[in-house]
């Protein structure tokens, strides 16, 4: 997949940028509140119901503006398509091809981007949400039934939530049988993802950090042991039915699905208090490319990958191993520094690199 050009209008600080990214890499350098990750969120947006950073759209759209635009020419498989997106504070528009597209499904896989930022590391520190806000995406990303079964799993769960906050609980035991039966399918889905990233992310642990350091991912949904949608059901049914006191007490759905957790472990130990910084930073990223392997294999061709402050997020050891890792393989890359780094381009070849300066990009050469 490559973005063949991007242009965008009354984004953040940006007023207008039109350009034509390189093939393979492309760095865009600047110094601090330049406008660089704003250019990677402009990107990323054009094929992501949902920003990286907010989920505020009046955030996104430049002060004083009323509306955003990001368009972008993609190809794929041989075909180019052409997104458009324009942002309001009341919502967002796409098309597709100059037809308007109503569904978030219809945009799934035209653009496919896997972003590795400074905030994901902090996923490992902070709460299960985190974690689980990214386990979401990350499935749905290569999954489109996903979407579905995830909004029926929250639709269902609202009306649970409010029964069980009014006097009359008429009707909850069918509520909560429709929890089961839709918490299954989110749960097998999840759990599907988890195994295959699983299996890739100890390569690429070891080919970022280098070390002999085991990594595992994992997800040890509450209550459930089983990995089919049949018996699944069935867990989460005893799970609901444990719980059940204590929901009605406190007027809320306390365990299932909307509150399962990630688990990173390096060595069989838990990264979040034992792992250096360095280490929960490999870790996300080697999350990050076994996620990339995964849209590969899915789609048949790899996302685009955006790495976001590379300087500030790994040593030059780290560094190189990834760079090397990264010319072998057929990846649209946009990397962001604060310096031109003579040692990136080096190890980028023919790297297009574009300057950013208060919103506007200027190109400077492969
Ligand atoms: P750093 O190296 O510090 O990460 P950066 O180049 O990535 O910097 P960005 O985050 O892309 O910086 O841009 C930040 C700038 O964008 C800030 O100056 C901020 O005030 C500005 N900005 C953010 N949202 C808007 C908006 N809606 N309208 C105008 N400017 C905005
Ligand atoms: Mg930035």
């Amino acid at each position: 997949m490559r973005l063949c050009s991007v242009a965008v209008a009354d984004f953040r600080n940006i007023r207008t940028v039109h350009i034509e990214p390189g093939e393979r890499f492309n760095l865009l350098y600047g110094l601090n509140g330049q406008g660089k990750t704003n250019l990677l969120e402009a990107i990323y947006l054009l094929g992501n119901p949902r920003s990286f950073r907010t989920f505020r759209l009046p955030e996104l759209v430049r002060h004083g503006e009323r509306q955003a635009r990001i368009y972008g020419s993609v190809e794929s498989g041989g075909i180019e398509n052409n997104l458009q997106l324009v942002i309001e504070a009341a919502g967002r528009k796409v098309q597709i091809d100059g037809k308007a597209v109503h569904k978030a499904s219809e945009l799934h896989g035209k653009l496919n981007a896997v972003i590795f930022s400074p905030d994901d590391t902090g996923m490992v520190r902070m709460g299960p949400e985190s974690r689980r806000r990214y386990l979401d995406r990350a499935v749905y990303m290569g999954d489109i039934g996903y979407l579905h079964c995830w909004h029926s799993y929250h639709r269902i769960l609202k009306q649970r939530n409010h029964l069980l906050k009014s006097s009359d609980r008429t009707g909850l035991d069918i509520w909560t049988e429709k929890l089961a039966e839709t918490g299954a399918e989110v749960i097998e889905r999840r759990l599907k993802f988890v195994a295959v990233l699983d299996t890739t992310l100890q390569k690429y642990y070891a080919t970022i950090a280098g070390g002999s350091e085991t990594s595992r991912l994992g997800y040890q949904p509450e209550g459930v042991i089983s990995t089919e949608q049949g018996p699944i059901r069935e867990e989460l049914l005893e799970l609901f039915k444990r719980h059940q006191r204590s929901d009605e007490r406190y007027g809320t759905t306390t365990a299932g699905p909307h509150r399962d957790d990630l688990t990173f472990m390096l060595d069989e130990r838990p990264l979040k208090a034992f792992g250096s910084q360095g280490q929960q930073k490999s870790f996300v990223l080697a999350l990050k490319m076994a996620e990339m392997d995964n849209l590969h294999d899915t789609f048949g061709e790899s996302p685009l990958l955006l790495l976001d402050d590379m300087s500030s997020e790994l040593d030059a050891c780290r560094n190189h191993n990834l760079m090397e890792f990264l010319t072998t393989r057929e990846i649209q890359v946009f990397i962001t520094t604060t310096e031109r780094s003579p040692s990136l381009l080096e190890a980028a070849p023919h790297c297009a690199v574009f300057h950013v300066e208060d919103g506007n990009l200027t190109f400077e050469g492969n």
